[in-house]
Formats: structure tokens, C-alpha cells, sequence
């Protein structure tokens, strides 16, 4: 559903990267080309490609500069410019790289997603960490989190977990997408008559104790629903595809498309 394109250490790129795109490198123009609605771009050419990044979305312009040198071939770039809501994002997202040059441990991974010329930047921060003993469900909304700051930020403590997680997040971004951003069990979205988007990811088997964040894992609930799930506990019946509660109710999903 998404896959991996590639991660590049912010400082490396630091000189274009907040106010004129990034480079793709040359080794993955074939595999990039797969997830673009018209196929492979070829030299001078250029198309518009949309980049999710921190809950919104931006389009951009992806480019291939040929150069007159024919040993060099082309240069593929995602292009934007300083004045562009992209740069701005990026600047506010990764504020220490863009003003400290000697800042380290920020990176960006690109994925492709499930949706043709859309893909996802995801940041990795180095200040980003983990309360080791949280309940589920503050860690589940620690993680959805995408910026810590403040308060939070004082609570926590390193944990290299959390990068691993965070290379993961975009999966239940793209499946809330995927829902149109209703819950799983009731079918709601319930954000949309207030223009907000709230839903949930909900892990089946707890994030805390099996770390397992694949798709299988995830399900899609309103806020009423999840903290629902984490008072009273049901047991999930993947055969059956529903959530039985202690008081013997039954509850299956109205909506899946992916367990
Ligand atoms: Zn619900
Ligand atoms: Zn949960």
C-alpha cells in the first residue's frame, strides 16, 4: 500500500532543499516512474505530483532537466519555491535544520502511496521520543501527533522506537484517507459536519505490547469508539471481523476493505 522511496539527511541538502525541492535520485527514476498516473517522464518534461506532508497536502512540480552533457543524463526534481506553502511547511516542520546549519539526525523519507502521483514526506526529528509508560491510548495520540512540542516534548525521553514507528505513520494517514475518514465501526465521520477530520487509528493487537503497526493491525475508529475500545476492552474476532464487549455485545465492522 506504501512503499518506501527514499530518506535524505536534511543537512546534506540543506542548501536547496527548504527553498527549491529535492532531487530523486537517478536509481530510482524506473521505480518512481510506477507511481505516476502518466507513466515515465521523459527529459524536459514536467507534471504536477501532489506531496502529503503533516496532514496536508501540497502540489508541486516534478521535473526532468536534461543536460546537453549526454553522460550526465537527467536530473529528476521535486521543485517548489521559496514562496510556495511547501517551503513554508518545511521551514516550520524542520525549524532547527533550517536555522542551524550543523543540526543533525533531521530527515525526510518519501513513500509512494496507494494513490497514483501522490506521495508522502514524512519528517523523522531528532528531538522525537517516547514515554515508555504510558497507557495505550496516550501513546497512540502521542503518536499521531506530528509535531511534539511543549509540554509533551518535557515528558519524553529518547527511544529510537519512535523513529521506527514514525517510518510507519503514513500507513494510517493513508488509510484514513481510504475511509474518507469514517469510523470502521459506525460508519461516521464524524468531524465532517464541523469541517475537521478526527478519526482514529486504533491498534487491534496494543501498539505498547506487540509494536506491530502494519496494516493488519489497524483499524480506523471515531474518538467516541476508540476510547470506547480502551474502557471497556472488547476482543476483536478477526473471522468475524467484529468487536465482542464484556457485556456480550456485538459490534461488527460496517466498514473494511483491508483486515
Ligand atoms: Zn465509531
Ligand atoms: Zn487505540
Amino acid at each position: 500500500m506504501e512503499t518506501f522511496l527514499f530518506t535524505k539527511e536534511i543537512k546534506n541538502i540543506r542548501s536547496t532543499f527548504f527553498d527549491r525541492g529535492i532531487t530523486i535520485p537517478v536509481t530510482l527514476h524506473e521505480k518512481f516512474s510506477e507511481y505516476l498516473s502518466g507513466g515515465r517522464l521523459y527529459k524536459g518534461k514536467s507534471r504536477k505530483i501532489t506531496i502529503f506532508l503533516g496532514g496536508v497536502d501540497f502540489e508541486v512540480t516534478l521535473r526532468s532537466i536534461g543536460f546537453t552533457n549526454p553522460t550526465r543524463g537527467e536530473d529528476w526534481q521535486i521543485n517548489w519555491t521559496a514562496g510556495h506553502d511547501i517551503s513554508k511547511k518545511l521551514k516550520q516542520i524542520f525549524a532547527k535544520s533550517h536555522t542551524d546549519a550543523n543540526e543533525k539526525d533531521e530527515y525526510f523519507v518519501l513513500y509512494a502511496t496507494g494513490v497514483k502521483d501522490t506521495f508522502c514526506m514524512e519528517p523523522i526529528l531528532n528531538h522525537e521520543i517516547l514515554i515508555p509508560k504510558m497507557s495505550e491510548l496516550a501513546l497512540e495520540n502521542l503518536l499521531e501527533l506530528p509535531n511534539l512540542t511543549g509540554e509533551a516534548e518535557a515528558l519524553i525521553e529518547r527511544c529510537n522506537l519512535l523513529k521506527l514507528y514514525k517510518l510507519n505513520l503514513n500507513l494510517s494517514e493513508q488509510l484514513k484517507r481510504e475511509y474518507r475518514y469514517r469510523c470502521q465501526i459506525c460508519g461516521l465521520d464524524v468531524g465532517l459536519f464541523f469541517g475537521a477530520q478526527v478519526v482514529d487509528c486504533h491498534h487491534i493487537n496494543y501498539f505498547s505490547v506487540s509494536l506491530d503497526n502494519a496494516a493488519s493491525n489497524l483499524l480506523i475508529v471515531c474518538p467516541n469508539h476508540h476510547r470506547i475500545i480502551h474502557a471497556a476492552e472488547p476482543t476483536f474476532d478477526r473471522e468475524r471481523k467484529l468487536f465482542r464487549y464484556p457485556n456480550g455485545l456485538e459490534e461488527v465492522l460496517r466498514l473494511n476493505a483491508h483486515l
